[in-house]
Parts: structure tokens; C-alpha cells; sequence
């Protein structure tokens, strides 16, 4: 079983794998450690990751980037809509009101979603790990951002099966992060508490955690994040000051030019890590557009001046996450950096005044979270003993049910009224199950919603469940136990919906009903055994408004341990003629935006075609590959050390045969199929073999002759 981590980022990714001695970041083909999220749409292929982005320049309009910006969200997003203005391809909206990316591919103009994209850019990672543990690759973890929404997270999944991968959990970014950093530390109190806030701000966007840290386990006390203020933001500003000064200077509009605004902006780039080294750098592009090169040059305090407006953002999100988790600066024991665009001192800077620490980086800033999910998988996967070392994390959305309640009799007459019951709190432990308890007469439905959006871009409503039908025979007022599940990934579902009544029965209630729902506890057991904090907690919810009580639900804050309610029904000895009835209520479940089963499994049957595809087209390179050598190294040889095997006219057979063939390589043969260039090698071995035999005869009888005569 493989144990691989993942980091998809907004730019690059990281390939973790776990080993007996501990977790390595794996090189890709380029043997590079960085693998760059972009797949680029080619004529006769797809080119993914270093492929992808080395050919990115020459083909900007088909080479898809930024995948994670795109994904489980809605067209209308006004974030969407200001990451596309600047993006070289084309979105538009799809029928669902979700983007669709416009590549032209195979020959004509294609769309795809951007989950089917992020599919390919998890195939690319998934081959890397592949190839380098020489095994199939299933099981993973991914990391993912922690504001990613419900939608959000479902599309990671979607894709990771759309590329047969199975991830065990997707695991917030930071959190991955602590956990590479907690680990390994053999020095963590016993009874205090060590405060680490982890401040990563990567390509697009900024994400800060604090975690306590106690001897085998650490907790998340609090998430924040700012979703756009990331490296790509100081570039923007970048490119914006130097097209003006271009359009002043030279008198070119670079917006105007898609391929000079993409090299503006990979030299904004590249000068602002310059900047992060020295006080000051330049600039310089040949022939940006109208046959025109420009020069620059930018001193680091400018940069920071008109970077100004990004780097008073950079604050909140650090005083959001110490309100969150109840601390003061002074509690915070150690601040740690990571993503690689927190090398802008400036942002050292802010970070040092606001905790009145020098922040450390005692983690590699841009392989600890693939290093911390290759950690969870293990920590999750049985093929690996790690270190005792528990995961507390917390959810960073309070989550509610809401659902039309009809008030039968005294309230109010029987009016449906909105009803919204908070289910899981925010900062409720992941992974976490909560059972509710309605009393409805007939099929009801409810709805899964955040309640709260002011921290979210996206609608209040999740997801939909009609519950029902039942029967109703028995008890006028039925108990229904519907339980939610918050499970390891950050995904809320209503997960099933049971109909208890109350039977008189002739025989004495024995055990059976209350070992029925013991057993029913131990099959909720999350299957993760680093986070204790799951707890199940029975929320018991009546019809009518304002009696809604919350079983075990204690200052906001779910108690784990607390007794179900109709438990104690069931184990009530003084009441052996009463016997609770349970039977199963279907659920059906309906997500908005999310993929259906059907059309995922077309993605899935496409992605396989494609990616038979590229391979045809690999392979195909191969065998031409093998052509053009033997071509060259026949050549040679037969001027070197065939020749004193072939006849001179053979030899100018050959010879013409391999200039020929070369020839044709140029012109005819340049784009032929896998086939042609087999049978063309073939057919210049049918003359050069006998040649390399001859040849080879005789070496092997000379080293025998040589051999013969030291003996003697
Ligand atoms: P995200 O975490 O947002 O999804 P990511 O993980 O791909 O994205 P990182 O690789 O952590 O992001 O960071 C990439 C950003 O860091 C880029 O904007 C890049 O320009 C910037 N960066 C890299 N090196 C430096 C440097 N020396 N100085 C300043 N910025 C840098
Ligand atoms: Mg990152």
C-alpha cells in the first residue's frame, strides 16, 4: 500500500513518500522537487507539470494554470471573476453556472472543468510517486487549503478519483505543517503547552495556524487566512508599475499582448525574488513586443512602497487567529514561516513587530506540508509504524441543519417556519459525528448550510437531504435520529436517519437493544486513530421553535462521551416492557455544484483515454528517438569499427539507406505513428545486424584468443 503525501499549490507541487527510514520529497522526470500545476493543452497530446510549463510560453492560451483558484467554485464568484481577468485562457460559464476552461486540443476547442484539470495535474503527481516507489500509488493525503469551502473539497476529491487516486484525508495545509513540525520534536512538555503559530503565504493566498503542542499530540486552537494576498499579488504590482512606466517610456501597451504581458510578469517574478536577497534589481526584457527592449530597475524600498496596500493586509489574518484561539501575543512561544513567498522581508518585518519575535524558519518553506500529509498517511495507513502522535484538528466553519418545521398543536397552529440548529460549532473536532433527533410524522427535508458566511465566498446552502418515507403507524409523534457526519476531509453529510418507536412487548427487554446500539457506536468510530478529538454527540431537536434542546451540547462546545438519548431509553431496566423499534429511513442526498456519479465516471473513462493518449504520443517519441540514433550511431560506426566488416558496397548501401532515412526524418517522417517508425528501424537493422554479428563474432573470438595465449 502506498504511503504518499501530496501539496498541490496554487503554482507548484510537492511529492512526498513515506519510507522505512522516514519521508522523502521525490524528484520528477526533470529531477526537480518542485513540480509546476499546469497542464497544457498541445495538438497531439497534453503536456502536464515541467512538460506543462516549459511549454507554457509558446503556447499560453492552452496552457491551464492557477487550477486551484478555480475549482468548487461558482462562475459568478467576484474572486473568480478577478483571478480570470489575469489568467492567459479563457473561462467562461458553463450551463451549471460553474467555469469551463476553453483549450484547443487534439485539433479543435475543447472545454474542461476545472476538476477534470486538477484530475490531470493528481495523475502527473501520481506518476511521480509511482515511478519512484516502482509500485501503484491509491492511497494518499492531500493538502488543501483550510478556507476551502464544502464544494471545494469535494471537487479535490472528485479529481483525485478522477486520477484513481484514493486520499485516506485531505488534510488543512497548516495543519500538515505541524504536524512535520511536531513529530520529530522529542523535547514537548508533558503538561504545558508550546504555542506555534505557523504563518504560510503561498502563491495566492495567506493562511496562519496556531497549534499547541504537548508530548505526542498537538491541537489546532485557531485558522485564519486572507484567501487572495500571496506571492502573485506582489508580482501584480510589480507588472502594474513597470507597464506604466512602459507605456510612458516606450510607448507600448503590454495589455494589449498576452504573450509580453506573460513575459512582464515572469520577470516581475523572478525580480521580486531578487528583491528578497538585495536592496535593489533591474529589469530587462528583449524585444517585449513592437521589436522593443526595455530596461528597469526597482530598489527594494519602492517595492515595498507600492506594495504598501498588500502588506497591511498581512496583519489581520494574524489577529484573527490569536482572538480565535484566546491567546495574547505573549503566548505565542515560537512563530514559524513556510510558503515560499514569505521570503519578502517586508513580510519578516510585520511578522517580527507583531509578535514581538524574530520569526523562524526551522521548516522548508516549501516542502513541509507535502511532508506533513505523507506523515498522515502513514499515521493512517497500516502499512506504517510511526511515532504515537495525535492530530487535533478543528473545523473552521460553523455548520448548521435548517429545515421547514411544521409546529403540530400549541406553539403556533401548525405554520412551517424556518428552523436552523448550529450542528457543528465552529472549531468543532474533525472528524466528528452528531446525531439529531426530529420528530416529524412524514418525509421531511433539510438542509446542510454554513452558518455563517462572512468568512466564506460562497452561498450559505451545502447540501440537501430529503428524509423519508417512513411509516407512521405505530406512534403519533415518531423520534427520528438523523446523524451528521463531519468526517476527516472537512465534508458534512447527513449519513443516515433512523425511525424509533416505542413497542410494548410481551417478553422482558434483555440486552439486545442496547448492545444493537453499542455496536452502531463502534461503526461511527472514525477510521482515524490520530484524532481522539472525534467525538459523537447527540443534538435532540423538537419541532417547534424555541424547545430545539441540544443534548451534550455544552457551551458550544461538543462534549464527547455523552449518552444518546434514546440510549438511556434502551437500558431503562425499570421499563422491560417498553422496547425501542429502529428501522432504517432512506436518505437522499442532493449536493449543489457538486459532480453526479455519472458524469464523474465519464471523467474518469476520458482521463483514461487521454491519458492513452499521451502515452501513444511518448512512446511514439521513443521509437522515433530510436530511429534518429541508430541512424547516427550506425553511421559512425560503419566508418569506425565496422569497417572491416562490411563490403565496400554494402557499406555504401547502408550509408545511403541511413542518409535516406534521415532525410525522411526531417520531412516525410517527421510526424508518422508508432508503427512506421518501428518498421522503419526494423528495415535498417535487417542490413546493419549481419554487419554488428560479423563484428561482434570476432571481438568475443579475439578475447578468447586473448585469453588462450595468457594461459599459455
Ligand atoms: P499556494 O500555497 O498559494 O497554493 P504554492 O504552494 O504553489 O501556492 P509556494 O510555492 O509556497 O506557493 O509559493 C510560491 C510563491 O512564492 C510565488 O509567488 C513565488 O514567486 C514566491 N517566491 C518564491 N521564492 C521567493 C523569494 N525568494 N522571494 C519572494 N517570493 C518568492
Ligand atoms: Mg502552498
Amino acid at each position: 500500500m502506498s504511503v504518499v503525501g501530496f501539496d498541490f499549490g496554487n503554482e507548484s507541487c510537492i511529492v512526498a513518500v513515506a519510507r522505512q527510514r522516514g519521508i522523502d520529497v521525490v524528484l520528477n522526470d526533470e529531477s526537480k522537487r518542485e513540480t509546476p500545476a499546469i497542464v497544457c493543452f498541445g495538438e497531439k497530446q497534453r503536456f502536464i507539470g515541467t512538460a506543462g510549463a516549459a511549454s507554457s510560453m509558446m503556447n499560453p492560451k492552452n496552457s491551464i494554470s492557477q487550477i486551484k483558484r478555480l475549482i468548487g467554485r461558482q462562475f459568478s464568484d467576484p474572486e473568480l471573476q478577478r483571478d480570470i481577468k489575469s489568467l492567459p485562457f479563457n473561462v467562461t460559464e458553463g450551463p451549471d453556472g460553474y467555469p469551463l476552461i476553453h483549450a484547443r486540443y487534439l485539433g479543435e476547442m475543447r472545454t474542461f472543468t476545472p476538476t477534470q484539470v486538477l484530475g490531470m495535474v493528481f495523475s502527473n503527481l501520481k506518476s511521480i510517486a509511482e515511478q519512484n516507489l516502482k509500485a501503484a500509488v491509491v492511497d494518499c493525503c492531500i493538502g488543501i487549503p483550510v478556507y476551502f469551502t464544502e464544494l471545494q473539497r469535494r471537487a479535490v476529491l472528485d479529481a483525485a478519483t478522477i486520477a484513481g487516486l484514493h486520499p485516506l484525508r485531505l488534510i488543512h495545509e497548516t495543519t500538515a505543517t505541524a504536524l512535520a513540525y511536531g513529530i520529530y520534536k522529542t523535547d514537548l512538555p508533558e503538561n504545558d503547552q508550546l504555542n506555534v503559530a505557523f504563518v504560510d503565504i503561498g502563491h495566492a493566498s495567506m493562511q496562519v495556524c496556531i497549534a499547541g503542542f504537548k508530548k505526542g499530540q498537538l491541537k489546532i486552537l485557531a485558522h485564519s487566512f486572507d484567501r487572495s494576498l500571496g506571492g502573485r499579488d506582489f508580482d501584480e504590482v510589480l507588472f502594474h508599475h513597470f507597464s506604466a512606466k512602459f507605456k510612458e517610456e516606450y510607448k507600448i501597451d503590454v495589455s494589449q499582448n498576452a504573450k509580453a504581458c506573460l513575459r512582464l510578469r515572469a520577470a516581475c517574478e523572478k525580480l521580486k525574488k531578487v528583491l528578497s536577497a538585495n536592496p535593489e534589481a533591474p529589469l530587462n526584457i528583449e524585444c517585449l513586443m513592437d521589436e522593443k527592449d526595455v530596461r528597469g530597475f526597482i530598489k527594494r524600498e519602492d517595492f515595498e512602497q507600492i506594495s504598501a496596500p498588500i502588506l497591511q493586509r498581512v496583519k489581520a489574518p494574524l489577529e484573527k487567529a490569536l482572538a480565535d484561539a484566546g491567546l495574547a501575543v505573549g503566548d505565542v512561544h515560537m512563530v514559524e514561516v513556510v510558503g515560499s513567498a514569505s521570503r519578502i522581508p517586508s513580510i519578516l518585518k510585520i511578522l517580527a513587530e507583531f509578535f514581538g519575535k524574530e520569526p523562524r524558519r526551522t521548516m522548508n518553506a516549501s516542502e513541509c506540508v507535502g511532508r506533513g500529509c505523507a506523515l498522515q498517511c502513514a499515521i493512517l495507513s497500516p502499512t506504517f509504524k510511526v511515532r504515537e502522535f495525535q492530530v487535533n484538528e478543528s473545523f473552521p466553519f460553523p455548520i448548521s441543519l435548517s429545515w421547514k418545521g411544521s409546529v403540530p398543536d400549541a406553539q403556533n397552529g401548525g405554520a412551517e417556519q424556518e428552523q436552523e440548529q448550529l450542528v457543528f460549532p465552529k472549531g468543532n473536532p474533525i472528524p466528528s459525528v452528531k446525531a439529531v433527533t426530529f420528530h416529524k410524522t412524514s418525509t421531511f427535508s433539510v438542509d446542510v448550510q454554513y452558518s455563517d458566511v462572512s468568512d466564506l465566498q460562497a452561498p450559505a446552502k451545502i447540501s440537501t437531504y430529503m428524509i423519508g418515507p417512513f411509516p407512521t403507524l405505530r406512534s403519533e409523534k415518531p423520534k427520528l435520529k438523523v446523524k451528521v457526519r463531519l468526517n476527516l476531509h472537512g465534508i458534512v453529510s447527513v449519513e443516515s436517519a433512523t425511525l424509533l418507536e416505542e413497542e410494548e412487548v410481551e417478553v422482558p427487554v434483555s440486552k439486545e437493544p442496547a448492545k444493537e446500539d453499542a455496536k452502531m457506536e463502534t461503526d461511527e468510530k472514525p477510521n482515524d486513530t490520530s484524532a481522539p478529538g472525534a467525538n459523537e454527540t447527540d443534538v435532540n431537536m423538537q419541532d417547534a421553535k424555541g424547545t430545539a434542546e441540544a443534548a451534550g451540547v455544552e457551551n458550544g462546545v461538543p462534549q464527547s462521551g455523552d449518552k444518546p438519548v434514546q440510549m438511556e431509553t434502551d437500558t431503562k431496566v425499570e421499563a422491560p416492557k417498553k422496547k425501542v423499534k429502529k428501522t432504517n429511513v432512506p436518505v437522499a442526498e442532493l449536493v449543489y455544484g457538486a459532480m453526479v456519479s455519472g458524469d464523474l465516471q465519464k471523467a474518469v473513462e476520458k482521463e483514461f483515454e487521454m491519458a492513452l493518449q499521451d502515452r501513444v504520443m511518448e512512446e511514439t517519441k521513443d521509437k522515433k528517438n530510436a530511429v534518429e540514433a541508430y541512424v547516427y550511431d550506425m553511421r559512425n560506426k560503419l566508418c569506425d569499427k565496422y569497417h572491416d566488416f562490411v563490403t565496400a558496397s554494402d557499406k555504401e548501401e547502408l550509408m545511403a539507406k541511413l542518409q535516406e532515412t534521415e532525410d525522411w526524418l526531417y520531412e516525410d517522417g517527421e510526424d508518422e505513428t508508432k508503427g512506421v517508425y518501428i518498421a522503419k528501424l526494423e528495415e535498417l537493422k535487417k542490413q546493419g545486424d549481419p554487419i554488428e554479428e560479423r563484428y561482434k563474432e570476432y571481438s568475443e573470438r579475439g578475447t578468447i584468443i586473448d585469453q588462450l595465449a595468457y594461459c599459455i
